[in-house]
């Protein structure tokens, strides 16, 4: 089996970005498969620093394929933004960026309808990004949106007819103006689809192929576990499925196609939006993490909203994805603590719960049983080998390792690609196969 699914075990920015980028040299193809241009990877190596919304982190490589899958909601507006700050850095997407023609697209009117809910909602907010993903979800699932194939076609103006009803009807109960005029709209759809053009593939066959030809295959979940939207802290998810059983879904790859899972696991937890989150620290542990791990969104700038690991949450996540090794991330971020707590279990109305709660308000209830592990105030930044961390920092991953029952096969010392000890082993082989990319160094 050559196929995997990287995706993220917590509340999404777990680092995915970087660890992708650094397991490309290992892989032919690097998909995507739901999600939009909300995602924000950033990915560093060398003095060069590059933050991606929408393409694969996958496209630095100028050897691998990169594929936007059918799962995903495209801004073509954004796509085409994206491909020009690329080739302005002296990338070329040109033969090997695919674009599904069943993957939805997001209009103007998505990302509006998207700004004057979260207005609207007040405190109730979900925190979007206000890109119309959630929006553009919904007509899907509704089968009012068009797709990238839709584009170009005869019937635009009609399709749209419907789609902008839709859209204006809740716009304007909002308070907001009305859509776009059809057939403007429509002059505007026959312009992206020019332009979408190069790209357009079906990608679900293109990947099919890929696979029976015995390329290897990356399959890059957005987001995080925990915002899905059905296993995630519903309401306060994203709209699609960002667990790795979206992968199949969003991609068009049969699930006997993949062939393992890579969980990423960031050593403690942040959250951006709205939302329970029960490990939150709002004093100075929490602003210390925020700081110096550099917590504030990609995409928006944001802070993040920043905590203890919580294993609970962890373990909830490596069952769902079925998470054959791990990739913890942000190590060295944990470097100055004395202590650091770890979150074993939730006391909630006087139980002890070790399993996830579906209910949102238990979740906020829900107090945080802690076990405090030894820090270990020493610089683990840019460590290479697994033996050169200090011992509480190995105990810290030999703890996370036990309680997941699953190896913990990279740990990530740092932003830059190279500052990753990869623990070379039948876990870490089973998932990137013998072109083990070896970091510049
Ligand atoms: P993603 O969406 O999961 O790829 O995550 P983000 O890119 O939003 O967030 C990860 C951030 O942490 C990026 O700025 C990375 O450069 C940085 N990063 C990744 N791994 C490490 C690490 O091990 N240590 C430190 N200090 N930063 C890291």
């Amino acid at each position: 089996m050559t196929n995997i699914v990287v995706v993220g075990m917590q509340w999404g920015d777990e680092g995915k970005g970087k660890i992708v980028d650094l397991l490309c040299p290992a892989f032919d193809v690097v998909a995507r498969y739901q999600g939009g241009h909300n995602a924000g990877h950033t990915v560093r190596f060398g003095d060069s620093h590059f933050s991606l919304r929408l393409i694969p982190s996958g496209i630095l490589h100028p050897e691998v394929q990169c594929v936007l899958g059918n799962g995903m909601v495209i801004d073509p507006a954004a796509f085409a933004e994206e491909v020009a700050k690329l080739a302005e850095a002296g990338v070329s997407a040109d033969g090997r960026l695919f674009v599904s023609e069943r993957a939805q697209v997001i209009f103007p009117e998505h990302a509006a309808l998207d700004l004057l809910r979260e207005a609207a909602a007040g405190s109730g907010k979900i925190g979007t990004t206000g890109r119309g993903i959630g929006p553009a979800y919904e007509t899907k699932v509704g089968r009012s949106g068009l797709r990238v194939c839709d584009l170009g076609a005869s019937d635009v103006e009609e399709r749209l007819r419907t789609l902008l009803v839709r859209l204006e009807s809740e716009s304007t109960a909002l308070g907001g103006a009305g859509g776009g005029h059809p057939v403007r709209v429509a002059d505007q759809c026959r312009a992206w689809a020019e332009q979408l053009a190069p790209y357009r593939a079906d990608t679900a066959e293109l990947l099919q192929d890929a696979a029976r030809a015995g390329k290897r295959i990356m399959l890059e979940g957005a987001q995080g576990s925990m915002l899905d939207v059905d296993h995630g802290t519903y309401p306060f998810v994203t709209s699609s499925s960002a667990t790795a059983g979206g992968a199949c879904i969003g991609s068009g790859l049969p699930p006997s196609a993949i062939g393992g899972v890579l969980g990423v696991l960031k050593a403690y937890t942040t959250r951006v939006g709205g939302g329970p989150l029960p490990t939150e620290d709002t004093g100075e542990a929490g602003e210390y993490l925020r700081k110096r791990g550099n917590e504030f969104g990609t995409v928006t700038g944001r802070p993040r909203r920043c905590g203890w690991l919580d294993l609970v949450a962890a373990r909830y996540s490596q069952a769902l994805n079925g998470v054959d090794a791990v990739a913890l991330t942000k190590l060295d971020v944990l470097d100055g603590f004395a202590e650091i707590p770890v979150c074993v279990g939730y006391r909630y109305r006087g139980e002890l719960l070790r399993r996830f709660p579906a209910e949102g308000r238990a979740l906020a209830e829900a107090k945080p049983e802690y076990q405090a592990l030894p820090g270990w105030r020493k610089s683990t930044v840019g460590m290479l080998d697994y033996d050169e961390l200090p011992q509480a920092a190995r105990d810290y991953v030999a703890f996370v390792e036990d309680r997941l029952e699953v190896p913990m096969a990279l740990v990530s010392t740092g932003p830059r690609r190279e500052e990753t000890i990869l623990r070379d082993g039948p876990p870490l082989r089973r998932l990137v196969g013998d072109r083990l990319p070896v970091p510049p160094r």
